[in-house]
Formats: structure tokens, C-alpha cells, sequence
């Protein structure tokens, strides 16, 4: 692990929750990390949250996803929250997302992909 993806762990990682998918789209989900939502959902919430807002998967957990929209709400630049988010390229997990902000690798969607860009 390079030095820089090992800082983005050790100071995003206590702070987010980051798990290092290397395509960081905190900005638009509230400063919510959607990857600690069990199914890793990048678009909003599955159909199963508990009516007490909690997860389907985990119970005892808040939705990350009811969290990021509550969170997002508070934001001058709520309205990303709306953004369509591309799937995770799984071929960037563990790389420094930052790294791979400044070098666009990370607004590389999948072929026939034609959903808006990140935020
Ligand atoms: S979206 Fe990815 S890079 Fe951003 S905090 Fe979550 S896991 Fe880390
Ligand atoms: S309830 Fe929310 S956190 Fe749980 S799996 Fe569904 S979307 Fe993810």
C-alpha cells in the first residue's frame, strides 16, 4: 500500500467510516460513507428499511442510506443527493481515492453506462 493510500485510510477511515473503495462520493451522500451499507448500495436505500430507520441487515445499525439524506438535507449542496451515482469499480478498491480524484480514473463508469457523473 503506497503511502498516500495509507494515509487516506488512517485519517478518513476514523472520521467516515471509509473502507477504501478508491471512488469517493461522500460529497454527495451527506458526508456519508454508502459503502458501509451492507449491500454497498450507491444509489439510496434498498426497499427494507425497518420502520424505526433501522437496517434490514443490521438491525442495531441506523440506514446509512436514511442517515446520508438526513445529513445531505443540512448541505448548501444538498441537491447532489439526487445525483445517479455509477457502480463501484471494483478494480479500485484499496487505491487512494484521491489519487485517483485528480487523475479522473475514478469518473471512468462501466461500458454503455449513461448515468450522471459523481458529485
Ligand atoms: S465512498 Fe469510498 S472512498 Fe469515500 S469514504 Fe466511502 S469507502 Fe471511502
Ligand atoms: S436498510 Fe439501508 S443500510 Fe441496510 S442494506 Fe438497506 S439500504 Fe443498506
Amino acid at each position: 500500500m503506497g503511502l498516500l493510500t495509507a494515509f487516506e485510510k488512517v485519517t478518513k477511515g476514523p472520521v467516515f467510516g471509509c473502507q477504501m473503495c478508491g471512488q469517493c462520493v461522500l460529497h454527495s451522500t451527506g458526508l456519508t460513507c454508502p459503502m458501509n451499507c451492507p449491500k454497498q448500495l450507491r444509489n439510496g436505500p434498498c426497499g427494507g428499511v425497518c420502520a424505526d430507520g433501522g437496517c434490514e441487515v443490521k438491525p442495531e445499525m441506523r440506514c446509512v442510506w436514511l442517515k446520508g439524506w438526513e445529513r445531505s438535507q443540512k448541505l448548501p449542496w444538498k441537491d447532489e443527493f439526487n445525483q445517479l451515482r455509477p457502480p463501484v469499480d471494483n478494480r479500485l478498491w484499496n487505491t487512494s481515492s484521491w489519487k485517483n480524484y485528480f487523475t479522473k480514473r475514478d469518473r471512468q463508469a462501466p461500458d454503455g453506462w449513461s448515468g450522471a457523473g459523481e458529485g
